[in-house]
């Protein structure tokens, strides 16, 4: 029997048409490659040259060449793509490899906790605001009179 393309399709746990697009605001490095500035250059038109410019910079810590971002009304920031109406992309058929897979799972889990706080506060239109922050942490043996355990131990800085 011939499938249908449905069975293909994975069924997903979110809504984005429902959300303040958490993931174009929290997270600071969206990663453009070289294949997404042409992509991107295209799509808006321009240079590859002018695109970089106009569009991306050069995160600090990491090296890595990222988009742009600007002021936001519900996060402090948000990607500078982002409709902050509507929070849709603004370049959707330009956007980046990276946003294209997010969350690439069946779930999102900020999505899950916009769902949990709006239950929990019986508010459908309250926005928990969600900060992410990523440490690398080691494994270290601790010792007391009592023994000895291993513990994670961090060091702070935001990537
Ligand atoms: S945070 Fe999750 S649900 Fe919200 S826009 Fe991004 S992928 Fe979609
Ligand atoms: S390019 Fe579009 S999808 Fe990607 S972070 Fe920016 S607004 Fe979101």
């Amino acid at each position: 029997m011939a499938k249908k393309i449905t069975d293909e399709q994975p069924r997903v746990y979110f809504d984005c048409s429902k959300c303040p697009a958490f993931c174009c605001s929290i997270y600071e490095r969206v990663i453009v490659t070289n294949r997404d500035l042409k992509r991107l250059a295209k799509h808006l038109g321009l240079t590859v040259e002018k695109a970089e410019k106009l569009h991306t910079k050069v995160h600090k810590e990491s090296g890595e060449r990222v988009l742009r971002r600007q002021k936001d009304v519900i996060f402090e920031e948000a990607c500078k793509f982002l409709d902050k109406e509507t929070r849709g992309c603004t370049i959707y058929h330009g956007r980046p490899e990276v946003c294209r897979e997010y969350p690439d799972r069946t779930r999102c889990a900020y999505y899950d906790v916009l769902q949990f706080e709006r239950k929990q506060q019986d508010d459908i239109n309250v926005i928990p605001l969600v900060q992410i922050t990523f440490r690398e942490a080691k494994k270290v043996v601790v010792s007391d009179g009592n023994g000895s355990e291993e513990i994670l131990e961090w060091k702070q800085g935001r990537q």
